[in-house]
């Protein structure tokens, strides 16, 4: 039985994280400051004795004996991450900083949840791991983007300078249940617009493209690249290759809910990426054949049941 810390583990991710690795026989301590994470989320695991639960803010040093960290503590939703843009980046480069701090001291193996954000707008498409991608400093994304670079910095460094086992994950655009309805995020605004009725807010011409994967695949693969041989750290990008416009999205999703909601187009926020597609090869290659297996009609029904599920218990703002 190994004991492991989950940061952001009351969150949408988190909270599939620490199930899964419950189910696997381990401890899990559940780290979190509840910023856009909720105890709803875990309320399942809190039977289970081997689950703990700590409300923590990981900007602060927190200490524990444990053997894995997965450092998923961040806010992810543009709405979210620009709403105090400060503490977005210090959650990613502070929050790296103490968890990379308590990894050393106790050596424990660590993963960082990157992001495809990395890349920025980029102007290479698919995006592989080699790309540096085209990111604005300066720009509303930049508190998140170049947060999860100076992360992946850190790890780096402490790797090499400290020996620290590091995994680092680039995660794209990730859907289920758990999502919080009015974070803001295009799957859960359209979805929730969608079952109340509402119009659903297409922003620009909807063209753009994001390539959506269920978090049952994402869950598998970050599971997998822990426990890959020690001389693969990445980062690697976890993700679904199969891309749609967001008019497509909008689409399917009024397919599937049977809703009579009409599209309306708002405008597109600064700086927000034309086109994201993962290159897998990577991950297929180096942790045992691992590829996304839900399809999005799939995905999306299951995630549908969630939202009807708790709509029926509170009031969603979706915009
Ligand atoms: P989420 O907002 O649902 O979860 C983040 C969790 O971290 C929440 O529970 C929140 O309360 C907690 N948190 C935030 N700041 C904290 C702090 N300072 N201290 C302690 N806890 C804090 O988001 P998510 O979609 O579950 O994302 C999880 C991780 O995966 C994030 O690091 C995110 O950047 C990364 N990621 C997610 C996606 C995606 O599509 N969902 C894509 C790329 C990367
Ligand atoms: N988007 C949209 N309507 C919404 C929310 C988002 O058209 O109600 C668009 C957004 O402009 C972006 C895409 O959907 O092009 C994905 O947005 P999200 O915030 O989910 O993730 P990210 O931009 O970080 O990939």
């Amino acid at each position: 039985m190994k004991r492991i810390l989950v940061t952001g583990g009351a969150g949408f991710i988190g909270s599939h994280l620490c199930e899964r690795l419950l189910k696997e026989g381990n401890e899990v301590i559940c780290l979190d400051n509840y910023f856009t994470g909720s105890k709803d989320n875990i309320l399942h695991l809190m039977d289970n004795p081997y689950f703990e639960l700590v409300r923590h803010d990981i900007t602060h040093p927190y200490f524990a004996e444990v053997d894995e960290i997965y450092n998923m503590a961040c806010p992810a939703s543009p709405v979210h991450y620009q709403y105090n843009p400060i503490k977005t980046i210090k959650t990613s480069v502070m929050g790296a900083i103490n968890m990379l701090g308590l990894a050393k001291r106790v050596k424990a193996k660590i993963l960082q949840a990157s992001t495809s954000e990395v890349y920025g707008d980029p102007n290479v498409h698919p995006q592989p791991e080699s790309y540096w991608g085209n990111v604005n400093p300066i720009g509303l994304r930049s508190c998140y983007d170049e947060g999860k670079r100076c992360a992946e910095t850190l790890f780096m460094d402490y790797h090499n300078s400290n020996k620290v086992n590091i995994r680092i994950i680039r995660i794209f655009n990730t859907y289920g249940p758990h999502m919080n309805p009015d974070d803001g995020r295009v799957v859960s605004n359209f979805i929730v617009q969608a079952l109340q009725g509402k119009e659903i807010t297409i922003y620009g011409d909807g063209l753009q493209t994001r390539s959506f994967q269920y978090v049952d695949d994402l869950v598998e693969g970050t599971v997998r690249m822990m426990n890959a041989p020690d001389d693969f750290i990445g980062p690697v990008n976890i993700g679904n290759p199969h891309e749609f416009t967001m008019l497509e999205l909008a689409e399917t999703i009024i397919d599937l809910t049977g809703s009579s909601s009409k599209l309306v187009h708002m405008p597109l926020p600064k700086d927000d990426p034309k086109q994201r597609q993962p290159d897998i090869s990577l991950a297929k290659a180096r942790l045992g054949g691992w590829e996304p297996k839900v399809q999005l009609r799939e995905g999306l029904t299951k995630t549908i049941g969630y939202f009807e599920g708790i709509l029926q218990k509170t009031v969603v703002n979706t915009h």
